[in-house]
């Protein structure tokens, strides 16, 4: 498997870190993905709405011969296979597969952005993928993650379990 990915999910309805978990399981079940590490879990305030529960997030770091769109497909089909119903934005979600980052690729087509557009901005992608790759370098804001996360406003409370 030669291109090195992170994975954000995050998980808000039934039993959140089962649907994490189970998550991860079927990612590494794909033929052309290998999940290499993963973060401790994460609790979170939510964004948006805040008439929901606290969301459970996660960051893992996979090695995967799929292309950008290819683990998009990937991702999303996983999602729907686990019963994801797509309703409001940022509302409460089963299960949520983002692309964060994948080598040092910059992708701005309408069905994907990599990076992931709001990762600077978002303490619960930024704390759990500083735990993996905290000196990768982020390749927009040429700042390591550590940096970026370091430099966050400490308004969102984002507990480590
Ligand atoms: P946010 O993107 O702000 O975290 P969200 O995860 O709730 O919001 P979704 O409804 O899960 O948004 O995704 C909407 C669409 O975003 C997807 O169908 C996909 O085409 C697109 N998208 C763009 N860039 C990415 C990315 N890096 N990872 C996952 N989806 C992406
Ligand atoms: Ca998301
Ligand atoms: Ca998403």
């Amino acid at each position: 498997m030669s291109n090195t990915a992170y994975i954000g999910i995050g998980s808000n309805l039934g039993s959140p870190r089962e649907n994490c978990e189970r998550s991860i399981v079927l990612l590494g079940a794909h033929p052309k993905i290998e999940v290499t590490a993963r973060s401790s879990f994460y609790k979170t305030e939510p964004v948006g709405s805040r008439d929901q529960d606290w969301f459970l997030n996660v960051a893992i770091q996979i090695a995967t011969d799929l292309e950008p769109l290819a683990l998009l497909d990937a991702l999303l089909s996983i999602e729907s296979s686990m019963g994801r119903i797509r309703a409001e934005k940022w509302g409460p979600r089963i299960i949520d597969l983002d692309i964060l980052l994948y080598e040092d690729s910059v992708i701005k087509s309408d069905r994907l952005k990599i990076p992931h557009p709001e990762m600077t901005q978002r303490g619960f992608v930024l704390a759990p993928l500083a735990q993996l790759a905290p000196n990768l370098i982020h390749p927009m804001a040429k700042k390591t993650i550590r940096q970026l996360l370091s430099e966050l406003p400490e308004d969102k409370k984002v507990v480590r379990l």
